[in-house]
């Protein structure tokens, strides 16, 4: 028997309809290099939207186009955000901090025709102009006065296009697994991949972000999202922030500095704000360097990579705020897991309360996860046995743009019984909570960005007296982690570890510097004749980075 229900498509215009009609007067606030505090409220927001739609549709934007941002956290980012998606086209969130070339190849491959970029990263644009052969119109996120001069063919002005427009357009609804953003993943070996979300998956991953066991998201709460716009959607928070109405502050290009961020919080009230852990570390430094506080801030959401128990401890002790950790990717919109106590949990301890923050986090409704040991078998949740984690549900991706989406086939994140990959090996205590203890995937998280292990590795092998090389991540204090380079050299050769990266420098960008050489007689290696990484992992597990 069929159900007698309304099948209102889930769209994303549906939350800027309902944040305007219900939240007018809830603001925004936004951090640019035009103007150091920019206020509208949601109602403002979304009659610009509209503007936005009608420039789109002016400049030859048709549905499904995939429309590139290089952009900060701010309002014109956030507008994109709506007035793209909401209309049909697609909004492909692009991260200036990645390599130029990988920036390059991403736009290409994604087909930017339309790119909407923030003064700053104007001169990125400007460098990549030889390889951007596709792109037709670059609009500048900015007002007429800010305009920089540029030798790119076609460069607008965003305020000057909005002006010339009516805010006359009504939200079309059209099929909810219609693509409604993009963003690319450098998490994986090889070139980045194309995660592409739908109105579906964005609407029911902001539901399940709103719940107050989740995120807390609420009309009462500010919000200040310190993680990119271009890493996966801000976590979800300008979706969830106008579902329930969370007035926003966005630190634009100020994300890493602590006095601005200290000012945003205390000045806007901030009570919750989210962030790698390398952002947390900037502010707690600079809150204690200056003597300063954040007494508003009663929650800070941290993910992206393993949260140190420093952390945790200095704003539970020096700002009473309570630092919530969760797990998650680009693939999985990010929300997988999050902090919370359980009911019986009420008796304990500040130490065993900080041990459960220092996990990544129970399962969100809508995700479901296992891990599994090598043959594939599901192994239990007993805290003890770790294997390969998998997930699935519907704000997961089935596969990557222009790759095969075939459970199983090549290129396919998901595997024949439908679940994703993740590349994180993980044990899940018997109360839920994830613990990620290693990864299987060849990547290196340094400060929220991704470093690819065997692109070091090829260039330290290009030296004639070094046979093996292996890349390791190790933790770091301030990066949580970085590469640590293990060299086999040849037989009869010596090199000093200056050698090596001296020779390394002009051949690697500076982010994928590594922070040490360590030279050994063998590599380990698997039984098909890798580099047994999880095997190094283990042998350098006590190793600790030269102090600067
Ligand atoms: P994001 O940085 O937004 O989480 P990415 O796709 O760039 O998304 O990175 C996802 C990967 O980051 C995960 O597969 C995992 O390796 C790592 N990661 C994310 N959150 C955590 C966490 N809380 N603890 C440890 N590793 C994490």
């Amino acid at each position: 028997m069929q159900a007698l229900m309304m099948n209102s498509q889930l769209m994303i215009s549906s939350i800027l309809k309902h944040a305007e009609r219900n939240f007018p007067d809830v603001e925004m606030v936004s951090v640019t290099v035009d103007n150091p505090r920019h206020r509208q409220n949601y109602k403002t927001f979304g009659k610009r939207c509209r503007l936005l739609v009608n420039v789109l549709e002016s400049l030859g934007a048709k549905l499904g186009d995939r429309i590139g941002t290089l952009a900060w956290n701010d309002y014109r980012h956030m507008e994109l955000y709506y007035a793209v998606s909401g209309s049909g086209m697609v909004c492909h969130t692009i991260n200036p901090r990645l390599f130029p070339e990988q920036v390059a190849y991403i736009i290409n491959h994604a087909e930017n025709k339309i790119l909407f970029v923030d003064i700053l990263v104007m001169p990125l644009l400007e460098a990549l102009k030889e390889h951007l052969a596709k792109v037709e119109t670059v609009v500048v996120l900015s007002d007429r006065a800010h305009m920089p001069d540029s030798s790119l063919p076609n460069v607008l002005c965003y305020e000057e296009l909005l002006e010339a427009q009516s805010d006359d357009y009504e939200w079309p609804e059209f099929d909810e697994n219609t693509a409604s953003g993009m963003c690319y993943t450098s998490g994986t070996t090889g070139n980045p991949k194309g995660v592409v979300y739908s109105h579906r998956s964005t609407v029911l991953h902001a539901l399940a972000g709103a719940l107050p066991d989740v995120t807390g998201a609420s009309n009462m709460q500010t919000s200040l999202p310190v993680v990119p716009m271009f890493h996966v959607n801000a976590w979800g928070a300008p979706y969830a922030a106008l579902m329930v109405g969370t007035k926003l502050v966005l630190p634009g290009p100020k994300m890493a500095d602590g006095e601005t961020l200290h000012d945003l919080i205390t000045s806007e009230e901030v009570t919750v704000s989210s962030g790698v852990p390398t952002i947390w570390l900037a502010l707690l430094d600079y809150l204690e360097a200056n003597q300063k506080s954040v007494p508003s801030l009663e929650r800070a959401n941290v993910g992206g990579a393993a949260c140190p128990r420093s952390i945790v401890e200095r704003f539970r002790e020096q700002h009473n705020c309570t630092v919530v950790q969760g797990w998650g990717m680009t693939e999985t919109s990010p929300l997988g897991t999050i902090f919370g106590l359980k009911k019986g949990m009420e008796d304990l301890t500040t130490e065993e309360v900080t041990d459960l923050q220092c996990l990544q986090g129970r399962g969100v409704f809508g995700i479901e996860m296992c891990i599994v040991d090598e043959n594939n078998e599901e192994l239990p949740w007993d805290g003890v046995a770790f294997g390969a984690l998998k997930v699935r549900g519907p704000w997961v991706a089935k596969g990557y743009y222009g790759l095969s989406d075939v459970p199983g086939a090549e290129g396919c994140p998901v595997d024949e019984k439908g679940w994703l990959q993740t590349g994180d090996v993980a044990s899940i205590t018997p109360d839920g909570y994830l613990q990620i203890t290693d990864r299987t995937k060849d990547v290196i998280k340094s400060g929220g960005e991704w470093i690819s292990s065997i692109e070091i590795e090829n260039a330290a092998v290009n030296h004639a007296d070094i046979a093996e090389a292996a890349v390791i991540g190790r933790y770091h204090p301030k990066w949580t982690e970085r590469p640590l380079l293990i060299v086999v050299l040849q037989a009869g050769k010596s090199l000093s570890r200056e050698d090596v990266l001296e020779f390394l420098n002009d051949k690697l960008h500076k982010m994928a510097m590594p922070d040490d050489v360590v030279f050994i007689g063998e590599l380990p290696h698997t039984a098909t004749g890798k580099i047994n990484k999880l095997g190094l992992r283990k042998t350098f597990e006590d190793y600790q980075f030269p102090v600067e």
